[in-house]
């Protein structure tokens, strides 16, 4: 298998995951970062994040892994330059491209000088708005003119990246597909034969047996590439909005969303998966990729009724908490609230978007004691805040509290022990379940008051044999 000279710019979630994953094909691969202390605790072995595994994926390819600042010697003889540097959104919601457009054009005077045998194949891997493909490689074409010109040649390609956060390692290693947009044959050729060991699932790895036989390659143009991505985020977005909108209504006219939601994903049509009810969804990429996606159609006149409705439902789900223990607790003043889970989803210390900090913020508003934990997130959010108490045991902080709110659901807290924190909650206690993610008999069966997503009544236990029996986890019939 022929072996690339890679050079990785952006050292973030995206960059280090696709970085170590390419050195675990043999690549010799550079990541790059303008962040000078980063790179420094890169180069001792420390990720500055929670991911699972990433840690022992870096420190198994160390020989074949590098990191620096500096992009000059890297770009003049990489084969492959990723683009992995964040977008994020900007005033009006579109994405703000600031960063992949000073790299563009840095990459663009290195080649001004550089002594090349073969075009440099720049790939986006950032996502970013349709038709930044064109615009990256104009800025390039800029940066060469600035530096004086040169015959070297570059193609830039699109490739979209669909990695979870929490299970990062694994989705690059095992994608669903790979997309690749461009309109070059070699350039698609090259990015085929660099991840050529993913798509056949030929790499070695201690992860066996392997969940997949092949992985579909999908190369298309540029555009097309670009906009798999972001209809990607918004359809599944809107999926999350719509089982919401129906748990709202499954509420009134006493329906449990839980049983409606396990009917129609059993449906192959509709799938199981991002079917779960709750407090809606967040991150660094849906938010910022559905408002990027408007901002796009903004650009051509054009309406988005259905993405303006699963934004819009979305941000209701948020307020549907604070409604949820008012009703509960008629005034929040005064009150002392656990909010049990601060990073967007489980198995990642990531604060981007979470909708922990706004429910937090709005119940201290009202009044509330707001007193948090989450197993990984903690120390990061006792360091960004100042109005938040962070503790860093569960039991500590439903310690007096008057209600819980599970606001990410991490496993440890289906694993709580129920008695205790009865024992230890003001009376009567009460649990909002912002994830409709425990078992409402067992909290019930605890002496303690359950309130979910979308149960009707709030007396519907929902019958979690009938998963197992369905051969779905929990976790794919959840949250997907
Ligand atoms: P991040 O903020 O974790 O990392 C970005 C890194 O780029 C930072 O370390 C920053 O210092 C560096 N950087 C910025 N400008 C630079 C420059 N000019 N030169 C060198 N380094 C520079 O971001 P991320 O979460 O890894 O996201 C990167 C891109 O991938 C974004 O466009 C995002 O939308 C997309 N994406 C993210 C995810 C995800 O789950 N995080 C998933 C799919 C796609």
């Amino acid at each position: 298998m022929e072996k690339f000279d890679v050079g990785v710019v952006g050292s973030g979630y995206v960059g280090l995951v696709t970085g170590a994953s390419l050195a675990q094909l043999g690549h010799r691969v550079t990541c790059i970062d303008k962040d000078v202390r980063l790179v420094a605790k890169l180069g001792e072995g420390q990720i500055p994040f929670y991911e699972p595994g990433l840690e022992e994926l870096m420190a198994k390819n160390a020989d074949r892994l590098r990191f620096t600042t500096e992009l000059t010697s890297v770009a003049c003889k990489a084969d492959v330059i990723f683009i992995a540097v964040d977008t994020p959104q900007g005033e009006d919601g579109a994405a703000d491209l600031s960063n992949v457009a000073a790299v563009a054009r840095s990459l663009g005077q290195i080649l001004s000088d550089a002594n090349r045998e073969r075009p440099l194949v720049v790939v986006n891997k950032s996502t970013v708005p349709v038709g930044s493909g064109d615009y990256v490689s104009m800025l390039i074409q800029d940066g060469l003119q600035e530096a004086g010109g040169g015959e070297a040649g570059f193609v830039v390609v699109s490739n979209p990246e669909f990695l979870r956060e929490g299970s990062a390692v694994y989705d690059s290693l095992f994608p669903d597909r790979i997309v690749v947009g461009s309109d070059s044959r070699e350039a698609l050729d090259t990015l085929r034969t660099l991840y050529e060991p993913i798509i056949e699932q030929s790499f070695s790895t201690e992860l066996d047996p392997r969940p997949k036989v092949a992985v579909p390659f999908v190369s298309t143009d540029l555009v097309s590439a670009e906009m798999i991505k972001y209809a990607a985020n918004a359809f599944l977005a809107t999926k999350v909005s719509f089982i919401n909108e129906i748990a709202n209504l499954s509420e009134l006219v006493g329906a449990d969303v839980s049983e409606v939601a396990y009917g129609i994903g059993l449906d192959e049509r509709i799938g199981s998966r991002f079917l779960s009810a709750g407090l809606g969804w967040g991150g660094s990429c849906f938010p910022k990729d559905v408002a990027a996606l408007k901002a796009v159609a903004r650009e051509y006149e054009h309406e988005t009724p259905l993405l303006d409705a699963a934004v819009a439902v979305n941000e209701r789900q948020r307020g549907q908490v604070i409604l949820k223990l008012q009703r509960e607790l008629h005034t929040l003043k005064g009150k002392r609230i656990a909010l049990l889970g601060l990073s967007f989803k489980p198995n990642t210390d990531d604060l981007r978007g979470a909708p922990s900090l706004a429910i937090a913020r709005e119940l201290d508003r009202r009044g509330a004691r707001v007193v948090c934990y989450d197993p990984v997130a903690g120390r990061k959010t006792a360091a960004a805040t100042d109005f938040l108490k962070v503790v860093f045991d569960p039991y500590e902080a439903l310690k007096e509290a008057h209600a819980a709110v599970i606001v990410t659901e991490w496993e440890e807290f289906r694993e709580l022990d129920l008695k205790r924190v009865a024992s230890l909650m003001h009376k009567p206690p009460l649990f909002v379940d912002g994830r409709n993610a425990l078992d409402p008999g067992e909290i019930r069966a605890a002496g303690i008051r359950y309130r979910g997503f979308g149960h009707g009544d709030g007396q519907n236990a929902f019958d979690y044999g009938k998963v197992r029996t369905a051969g779905l986890s929990h976790t794919d019939y959840q949250r997907g």
